[in-house]
């Protein structure tokens, strides 16, 4: 089995449409993937029938924009019940702040001079449904003023960069109940990447092990180097916290990864299985 829990679509900042990332997923080898769009579940009805046609084995997902303490933390969620009201409101509150997030980073570039309209994001954001600062990074593309997304999230869209306006998320506690609450299973996605280590200690992990039942950690990720990964690998291994190994893939808006890169074993793989189904969430077909 090869196993990768965390890719995109163009649903959210993918490049690929569900029916494409499944049909890339079975061209790379793999036999099992995660959708986890940002902050939707627009994109698993499609995934799914795409997958049956192929005999891929699909596992319903989304990655949830949350916070810590005002910074940005992501959980992604496994299994979740699709109809859950709690869980979609919270969802569509933080996609529709996108939206106007993206309207406030427009002006941003505007008010610096370039020439860029909201439209012109509309077009490149076509099938996403979570629109983000990557289909800005596309319409600056598209236009001409940089070469690709690392230019213009270096240059214009990083966290406190020249167009940055932050949004909502949601508190992480917050959300790991409400996953939980959804039947779902929940992983914290790159917990050590891109410096946010600070944000989520091994003291404060240990303490949504014991007391949240967070259910597992992303070790193998792009964004965690050897040493991360031992020490993350040490930490699961101590707290129970299950393992993942994943790409998060998102065609070619991501040049650090690809489908496959890193996997998630059988026995992490059956646990969370174990969990959705003893929660009596949605398992694959
Ligand atoms: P947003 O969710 O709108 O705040 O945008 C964050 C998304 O931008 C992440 O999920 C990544 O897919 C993407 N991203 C972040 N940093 C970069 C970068 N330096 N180059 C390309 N894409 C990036
Ligand atoms: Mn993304
Ligand atoms: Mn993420
Ligand atoms: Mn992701």
């Amino acid at each position: 089995m090869a196993i990768d829990l965390h890719v995109h679509s163009s649903v959210s900042d993918g490049t690929d449409t569900p029916t494409r990332l499944v049909l890339a997923a079975v061209e790379a080898g793999l036999t099992v993937i995660a959708l986890t769009d940002h902050d939707t579940f627009d994109g698993l009805h499609e995934a799914a029938e795409a997958a049956k046609r192929v005999g891929l084995e699909v596992l319903g997902g989304v990655e949830i924009s949350c916070e810590r303490e005002g910074v940005s933390v992501h959980l992604v969620a496994y299994g979740c019940d699709p109809t859950y009201r709690p869980l979609l409101d919270e969802l569509a509150r933080i996609r529709g702040d996108r939206r106007e997030r993206i309207v406030a980073m427009v002006g941003r570039l505007v008010a610096l001079g370039l020439d860029i309209t909201i439209e012109d994001v509309a077009a490149q954001a076509a099938q996403a449904t979570s629109i983000g600062r990557p289909h800005v990074a596309d319409a600056l593309v598209a236009k001409g003023y940089v070469a690709d997304r690392a230019e213009a999230f270096d240059r214009f869209l990083h966290e406190g960069g020249p167009a940055y306006v932050p949004r909502y998320a949601c508190e992480l506690e917050r959300a790991i109940r409400l996953v939980h609450r959804a039947k779902g299973v929940a992983v914290i996605a790159h917990p050590w990447g891109r410096g946010s280590r600070h944000v989520l200690p091994a003291e404060y992990l240990e303490h949504l092990a014991r007391d949240l039942e967070l259910d597992g950690i992303e070790v193998e990720h792009p964004d965690h180097d050897a040493a991360t990964r031992a020490l993350l690998t040490e930490l699961g291994y101590r707290t129970g916290l299950i393992r993942t190994g994943v790409s998060d893939y998102h065609g070619t808006g991501k040049s650090d990864t690809r489908l496959g890169l890193n996997t998630t074993r059988a026995s992490g793989y059956s646990e969370i299985l174990k969990r959705i189904r003893q929660r009596g969430g949605v398992v694959p077909a």
